[in-house]
């Protein structure tokens, strides 16, 4: 981990001593030690917010001005309630990782107090957006705002004083691979043949996979087990039954397609039985998170144009999403062009795009999905934070999984804390990654669950990595997947069979 710069320590720990409550000051927090409100943010909710301080008039020429609106940064008041939920500050315990400190760093450099220097971005770069400290905040402080401005900002000044804008791995495999789910899965071919010949295992025993550049072998670990991708998804599905009683759009996403189009097989197939039918248009796009997180906005607003086009073809209720990273970047299209900085008419139709965007969790929530079959299994379910954080979408997966018939739903410790994917952050911050994914893999497994189930691809790689390195078998699903198998009436080996 990166020792702190001694201006952004001194800052820092000024802020800490003043506000911090004595028992967490500067020390690892243990596993077994972890306050139980990291786990109920409901007693915040009595808290009173405060009215946000008057900005100061910062000084014209500070060249870090510009950074972030300075009003949203003054509207953190340096409570703390959010340090408990915030997963990096848990690991290390070091307050320049916390939202607070790094709230505290954003607004000292906005301040022109802090030097950018690359200490404090190794602080700022260290945060998982995962956003688990907004639901704890009792301000209302938008975080997730305040770092994602941060970093395009920063990505935007460092481009303009001709430093380069990404790196080979951020071109290459972000930026150029990743966002196209027609090279990707043209790409997943060969790695699914050389599973297929065991070709993946010698390569490893040999230590030929050393000789790749270290985020490429991270990605070859991380591979799941590859499964024989299914059909594309037809233009239009109709729904089962005789009433219609939505038509909604599908979004495809990127990763999603190319390595998860079982599930959305599965998704349609729930949609048809509910009444539904599914409009899939051919031109959609990845979203655009990957860019708009890596600081790309002109490269991620260009995608959010393509994907209004793409869907306004068709009359729709609403545009579901089954991955949280995605559906999370899509309620918030109107972010890429505030309208002060763009046209009101774009920033109209984005907006407008946006409030059509649901969970499918979410929206198969508030429509009954029809018969479900026995499914005797145990299962944990896993909280993406782009769905229980950023969407605030907690309670209905849980709802949906228990109204299975003798499904049996494990609730885990730490249940709000990130498991370490964060997009493409288990590519680019390994360590930290690591030991989240260790932290929640043991809470899940000792719960000794049969199937886990988690709403977005990211976590779902995550996850089936950690079982992968341990050698075990468990199935880990998206719960659509689940209410799919149900609605099928597979028995529970019919199930394992078919996932495992
Ligand atoms: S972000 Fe919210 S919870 Fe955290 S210190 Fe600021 S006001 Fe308090
Ligand atoms: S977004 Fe997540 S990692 Fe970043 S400060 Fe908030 S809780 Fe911590």
């Amino acid at each position: 981990m990166q020792k702190a710069a001694p201006e952004c320590e001194r800052m820092a720990e000024d802020c800490h001593n003043f506000f911090a409550p004595p028992a967490i000051r500067f020390s690892r927090i243990p596993r077994d030690h972890v306050p139980d409100h990291v786990n109920d943010s409901t007693h915040m909710t009595d808290i009173p917010s405060r009215k946000p301080l008057e900005a100061p008039s910062l000084p014209a020429d500070n060249p870090m001005r510009g950074f972030v609106p300075h009003q949203q940064l003054l509207s953190c008041i340096h409570c703390g309630l959010c340090t408990s939920s915030c997963p990096t500050y848990l690991e290390t315990g070091n307050e320049n990782d916390s939202p607070r400190g790094r709230i505290h760093l954003m607004r000292g450099v906005e301040e022109g107090r802090i030097e950018l220097t690359a200490t404090v971005r190794g602080h700022l770069d260290l945060c998982l957006d995962c956003r688990s400290c907004e639901t704890a905040c009792p301000s209302g402080v938008k975080y997730g705002q305040l770092i994602e401005t941060f970093r395009v900002s920063d990505r935007e000044k460092q481009t303009q004083a001709g430093k380069p804008a990404a790196t080979w791995f951020e071109k290459l495999v972000l930026h150029e691979l990743f966002p196209n789910r027609h090279r990707l899965e043209r790409l997943l071919w060969p790695a699914w043949l050389m599973q297929q010949l065991g070709l993946d295992w010698l390569i490893e025993k040999t230590g030929l996979l050393r000789l790749l550049p270290l985020p490429l072998q991270r990605m070859q670990r991380m591979l799941p087990r590859l499964r024989k991708n299914e059909p594309n998804l037809p233009r239009e599905i109709r729904h089962l039954g005789p009433v219609r009683r939505a038509r909604v759009g599908l979004f495809l996403g990127c990763v999603s397609d190319a390595m998860f189009r079982h599930v959305h097989w599965a998704t349609v197939r729930v949609l048809q039985h509910a009444g539904c039918d599914v409009l899939v248009p051919d031109r959609q796009q990845c979203c655009g998170a990957i860019e708009f997180h890596s600081g790309q906005r002109s490269a991620a607003t260009e995608r959010a144009k393509r994907n209004l086009s793409a869907f306004a073809e068709f009359q729709l209720d609403a545009i579901l999403v089954n991955v949280a990273g995605c559906g999370a970047m899509l309620k918030e299209y109107s972010h890429l062009a505030p309208c002060e900085e763009t046209d009101a008419s774009l920033h109209a139709r984005l907006q407008q795009f946006a409030g059509k965007v649901q969970d499918i969790n979410e929206f198969l929530a508030g429509l009954n999905p029809g018969p479900l079959q026995p499914l005797p299994l145990r299962v944990v379910y896993q909280d993406a934070c782009h769905l229980r954080h950023a969407q605030q979408i907690e309670r209905e997966p849980r709802h949906l999984l228990r109204h299975i018939p003798e499904l049996e739903l494990l609730d885990i410790p730490e249940a709000n804390i990130c498991c370490g994917a964060a997009g493409s952050y288990n590519l680019q911050q390994p360590e930290m990654s690591d030991q989240l994914g260790e932290r929640k893999i043991q809470w899940i497994l000792s719960r000794g669950p049969e199937v886990i189930a988690t709403a977005n691809a990211g976590c779902a790689l995550q996850l089936q990595a950690l079982l992968k390195q341990r050698g075990l078998k468990i199935p880990v699903v998206h719960p659509v997947e689940l209410l799919d198998a149900s609605q099928r009436g597979l028995n529970r080996e019919q199930f394992l069979r078919e996932t495992g």
